[in-house]
C-alpha cells in the first residue's frame, strides 16, 4: 500500500559544500512524493529559487524554502554574507557559524508552529538532536564529510596518544581502521584536543539512529560497517545526489546547470580529450600568494595544460600579480596551455567534459563524489581539516587517485603558512598521472571502475536490501516511534530507483 507523504524539513549548514549536497537530497525526497521544506537564510535561498521552481513546474515536486532572518547587524557583517564558502578571513567565517547557531530559536518556533514528521539537520548543527528530541520529532543528521573521515577522526579520538609518539614530519598509521592508512601530516593539537573533548560531536548524540550521507556505499562500504558497529548508528548513503536526480526527474539540463555557454566550457571545447588538468580547491580553501606560485610553477613545468579556478584573486589582465611566475600568463598564453578563471565555475559540466584528463583538488567529499560520477583520476593536495583523510581514501584505499599531499596541518582555510608544498611535488604528480604509464593507466582504470559502480549504485535492485536495513532500525525503535520511523525507512527506501 502507498505510504502517505511525509512531511520532512531540512536544514542545512552556511556554506556551499553542506547546502547544494543537502538541497539535492531534500529535491531528491520531494521527487519521490514527499511535502519537502528547505529552511534556509535569505541569500542562500535565492541561490535555489530557480531550481525548486523548475521542480515544482516540471517534476511537480511539492517543495517549498521557509527563510530565516539572519543576525547581520548583531554579528557585524554586511547584509547578504552569510555563507562560510564567500567569507576572506576567519572572522567573517566565525561569525557566519556563530550566526548559524543564532537560528536555532527561529527554527524552534517554525518547527513547533508547524510540525513535520522528521528533520534533517546538517551534522553542523550540534543543537538540534536536543531540539528536536524536546518536541517529539525524529532528527537525521546529514554527514556533509565522508564516512570513512568520520572514521579517522573517531579513531583519533579514542587514540589521541598514539599521534603523540611521532614528530612533526614523520608519518603514522591510524589505528583501528579496516585498512592501515598512513598520515604523513599530523593533525594539530587543537584540532585532536577538539576531537577528544567533544567539540566537533557532530552526530554523536545517543538520541540519533542514523545519518545521510550524499555518497554511494560502494566507495567506503567497510567505513560504513566500521562506523555502524562503533557507534550503533545507520548509515544511510543515499546518492550520488546529483546522478539520482538525473535519473529520476531526466532533467539533464539540470545536472549541468544553466550555464550551457560558460567561458570555461568554451575553453575545454577547443582542446582535446583528456588533455586538460582542472584545477579548484573547493569553495572555501583560500591558499596563499605563496603556494599559489609554488602550484603555478609546479603546473608550468609539468608541461601539460589546464584549466584552473582560482577564488577570491584578482585576475586582472596585467602582470604583476604577486601569486603568479614573472610573464607565466604571457608564456601559457602563447602556448594556448591555460585558463584561469576567477569566480564560480559549473563544476559538475567541468568535470564532465571530455577534455578533463584529472582533477587536482584540495579532497572535498562533494568533488570526491562528482569526480567519480564523471570518471576522472584525482590529483590530491587537501587543503583544510577531513581532506587531509579524504585524500587516503582517493589515494591509500581506492587508488584512483596520486597524491601531492600537504606540508603541514591546517585546520583554517585561510591564511598563510609557513611550510609550503613546494613545486617538485606537484610537477610529480601531474605528470605521473598526465604524461601516461602503467601507474596512470592503472589509476585512470580505477576511476572508471569506481564511476561504473556509481551508476550502479542507483540502478534498480538495491530495494530490498535497503528495506531491511531500514525496517531493522524502525524494529529497533519503541511503538509510537516505530511508526513513524518506518514511514522514514520507506522514504529513505524511495530515493531509490524504481524497476523500469
Ligand atoms: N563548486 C562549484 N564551483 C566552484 C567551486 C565549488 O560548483 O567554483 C561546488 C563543487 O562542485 C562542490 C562544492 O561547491 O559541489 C564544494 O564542495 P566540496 O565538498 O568539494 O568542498 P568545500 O567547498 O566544502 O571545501
Amino acid at each position: 500500500m502507498e505510504a502517505a507523504p511525509l512531511k520532512i524539513y531540512f536544514l542545512p549548514f552556511l556554506a556551499s559544500g553542506h547546502i547544494i549536497p543537502l538541497v539535492h537530497i531534500a529535491r531528491l525526497f520531494a521527487s519521490q512524493g514527499e511535502h519537502v521544506t528547505l529552511i534556509m537564510t535569505p541569500s542562500n535561498a535565492k541561490l535555489f529559487t530557480n531550481t525548486i521552481e523548475q521542480d515544482r513546474v516540471i517534476c511537480g515536486s511539492i517543495i517549498n524554502i521557509h527563510t530565516l532572518n539572519f543576525p547581520y547587524k548583531e554579528l557585524g557583517l554586511p547584509q547578504g554574507l552569510e555563507n562560510v564558502s564567500s567569507a576572506t578571513n576567519n572572522d567573517s567565517a566565525t561569525k557566519i557559524c556563530i550566526g548559524a547557531h543564532l537560528l536555532q530559536r527561529q527554527v524552534e518556533a517554525f518547527l513547533t508552529s508547524n510540525p513535520p514528521h522528521v528533520i534533517v539537520t546538517d551534522f553542523m548543527f550540534m543543537w538540534s538532536q536536543k531540539l528536536a528530541t524536546t518536541l517529539g520529532i525524529p532528527n537525521l543528521v546529514f554527514n556533509a564529510i565522508s564516512i570513512f573521515a568520520s572514521c579517522v577522526m573517531d579513531s583519533i579520538k579514542r587514540n589521541p596518544n598514539s599521534l603523540i609518539s611521532y614528530d612533526d614530519h614523520g608519518s603514522f598509521v591510524i589505528p583501528d581502521l579496516p585498512h592501515p592508512i598512513t598520515l604523513n601530516v599530523k593533525p594539530s593539537p587543537m584540532f585532536t584536543k577538539a576531537l577528544t573533548e567533544g567539540i566537533i560531536e557532530n552526530e554523536q548524540n545517543s538520541d540519533n539512529v542514523g545519518i545521510l550521507l550524499n555518497g554511494f556505499e560502494e566507495i567506503e562500504h567497510e567505513y560504513a560497517e566500521h562506523y555502524e558497529k562503533l557507534t550503533g548508528r545507520k548509515v544511510w548513503h543515499v546518492g550520488p545526489a546529483l546522478l539520482m536526480l538525473k535519473k529520476k526527474t531526466n532533467m539533464d539540463k539540470d545536472l549541468l546547470g544553466d550555464e550551457q555557454q560558460h567561458e570555461c566550457l568554451n575553453w575545454l571545447d577547443k582542446q582535446e580529450q583528456k588533455s586538460v588538468v582542472y584545477i579548484s580547491f573547493g569553495s572555501v580553501a583560500r591558499f596563499s600568494d605563496g603556494q599559489l606560485l609554488e602550484i603555478a610553477s609546479g603546473l608550468e613545468a609539468s608541461g601539460h595544460k589546464f584549466l584552473w579556478v582560482v577564488h577570491g584573486k584578482d585576475n586582472n589582465d596585467n602582470d604583476n600579480k604577486t601569486w603568479l611566475p614573472l610573464g607565466f600568463e604571457a608564456r601559457m598564453k602563447k602556448e594556448d596551455r591555460m585558463m584561469i578563471f576567477n569566480g564560480w565555475a559549473p563544476q559538475v559540466l567541468i568535470l564532465n567534459h571530455s577534455a578533463i584528463g584529472a582533477f587536482f583538488t584540495h579532497s572535498g567529499w562533494n568533488a570526491i563524489s562528482e569526480t567519480i560520477v564523471a570518471g576522472v583520476p584525482m590529483i590530491t593536495m587537501p587543503g583544510f581539516g577531513d581532506q587531509y583523510f579524504n585524500e587516503k581514501l582517493i589515494t591509500q584505499v581506492r587508488g584512483f587517485g596520486v597524491e601531492v599531499g600537504g606540508q603541514v596541518w591546517s585546520s583554517s582555510p585561510y591564511g598563510d603558512r609557513d611550510n609550503l608544498v613546494g613545486r617538485e611535488r606537484i610537477e610529480i604528480a601531474v605528470r605521473k598521472l598526465m604524461d601516461g604509464g602503467d601507474e596512470a593507466v592503472q589509476v585512470r582504470k580505477r576511476a572508471e571502475e569506481l564511476q561504473e559502480k556509481a551508476q550502479k549504485a542507483v540502478q534498480p535492485g538495491k530495494e530490498n536490501e535497503r528495506y531491511t536495513v531500514c525496517i531493522a532500525l524502525a524494529d529497533d525503535t519503541c511503538e509510537e516511534p516505530k511508526i513513524r520511523m518506518n514511514k522514514i525507512a520507506v522514504a529513505i527506501l524511495r530515493l531509490r530507483p524504481v524497476p523500469q
